[in-house]
């Protein structure tokens, strides 16, 4: 028998703890914003890394809930397993998307994106740990707790764990289908504000400059950005500005989302918002903000770590397709620190950040076995 079928017999015959894990993971609801419930699903996954052979360290933040950092056996190099464990949804709403197992699928907050993702990166590394077949790697597990606003408290340390790394392997939902993502639009953020001169609407309307008039055309110049190449994508998704309506606007102002499927689109939108130029030569336009995420980009590297995968995959009996998002994770760092990084290869399903969200219950064993293969052979 191949190892891999050895190691998917495994993940197979662990069902029970793997579904197990994931429902504990799950009923400790972990709003982002709510430290105090991130840290009660951290605590839980912490003593459940430990019971599973892993070395923790808490990576504690005050304003949000401590990362965890895991480490497993002790070969000379190392592969990180990265993912996060907060959610997009508050506290309370597993009453409105109550843990189901139904037709197939486990439904709940958070179970796609990503707690499933956690329980099969689990998994493989059991057994890794527990069956003949061995890593020469030292693994390693970062999961984090804001990846959901930005990753502002655990950028650096993704940055560093991926520096010391051979590969990241992105614990992330997979695309529909269960392809693997080999590459992400990098995101960024933006605001502009818009000063002009407030004048009374009646009496005196040539004496003002309208910020909001200003505003306005502005909308329309950044929405030709995306013209200038096509892996662009902007939306300008908030706008502000005004006082009453009998004066002329002294202040307007829009939030900006922006995305580039590559570094050179990434730096022709920057320059693109940061050159616009005002219509009414009296009006002057603020521009703050930049791309948070840079672009996950298909490099030779990324491809060869795909590769790989799918070879693996054919052995487990699966094709396994590839694809593009215009999505960021935190795969999106540890690529732009030049480290070959794989995203996508958590739970096979559907709705992330939406109300149907679910996995497919048949495919987690075996996408902790495709996990445990590539911890295996890399
Ligand atoms: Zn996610």
């Amino acid at each position: 028998m191949s190892r891999i079928y050895h190691l998917l017999d495994f993940c197979r015959a662990e069902r029970h703890w793997l579904l197990d894990t994931i429902e504990t993971l799950v009923r400790l609801e972990s709003p982002t914003t709510d430290k105090a419930a991130v840290d009660r699903c951290g605590a839980e996954l912490s003593s459940r890394l430990e019971a599973i052979g892993g070395r923790v360290t808490r990576l504690t933040r005050a304003d949000r809930g401590d990362h965890l950092l895991a480490e497993f056996g002790c070969g000379p190099s190392q592969l990180l397993l990265l993912g996060h464990f907060d959610t997009v949804w508050p506290a309370g709403q597993l009453e409105r998307m109550p843990f189901v197992n139904t037709e197939g699928r486990l439904h709940g907050p958070g179970i796609f994106d990503m707690k499933g993702g956690i329980a099969i990166g689990m998994l493989a590394t059991r057994a890794l740990l527990e069956t003949d077949v061995r890593s020469s790697h030292r693994i390693v597990m970062l999961w984090t707790t804001d990846e959901e606003v930005g990753s502002a408290t655990s950028r650096q340390a993704i940055e560093e764990e991926a520096r010391r790394s051979e590969a990241v392997l992105v614990l992330e939902p997979s695309l529909p289908g269960g392809a693997l993502k080999t590459s992400r639009k990098g995101c960024g953020q933006y605001e502009m504000v818009v000063r002009g001169i407030a004048a009374h609407a009646g009496v005196d309307p040539a004496k003002g400059a309208s910020a909001i008039h200003e505003l306005a055309h502005q909308i329309c110049g950044l929405h030709r950005i995306p013209e200038l190449a096509p892996g662009i994508s902007l939306n300008v998704g908030l706008i502000a500005g005004g006082s009453r309506p009998n004066v002329v606007a002294e202040e307007a102002r829009a939030v900006i989302d922006a995305r580039a499927a590559t570094r050179d689109e990434m730096e022709l939108i920057d320059g693109s918002i940061r050159r616009q130029q005002t219509h009414d030569p009296r009006v002057r336009l603020e521009v703050s903000g930049g791309f948070e995420r840079p672009p996950l980009e298909r490099s030779g590297e990324v491809a060869r770590l795909y590769n790989r995968a799918r070879e693996i995959a054919g052995e487990l009996g699966f094709d396994l397709p590839e694809g593009a998002t215009g999505g960021g994770s935190d795969g999106n760092f540890t690529a732009a620190v030049g480290v070959p990084t794989l995203d996508g290869l958590g739970a096979v399903g559907d709705g992330a950040h939406a109300l149907h969200e679910h996995v497919d219950v048949e495919s987690l064993p075996v996408r902790a076995a495709l996990v445990a293969g590539l911890l295996a052979t890399l």
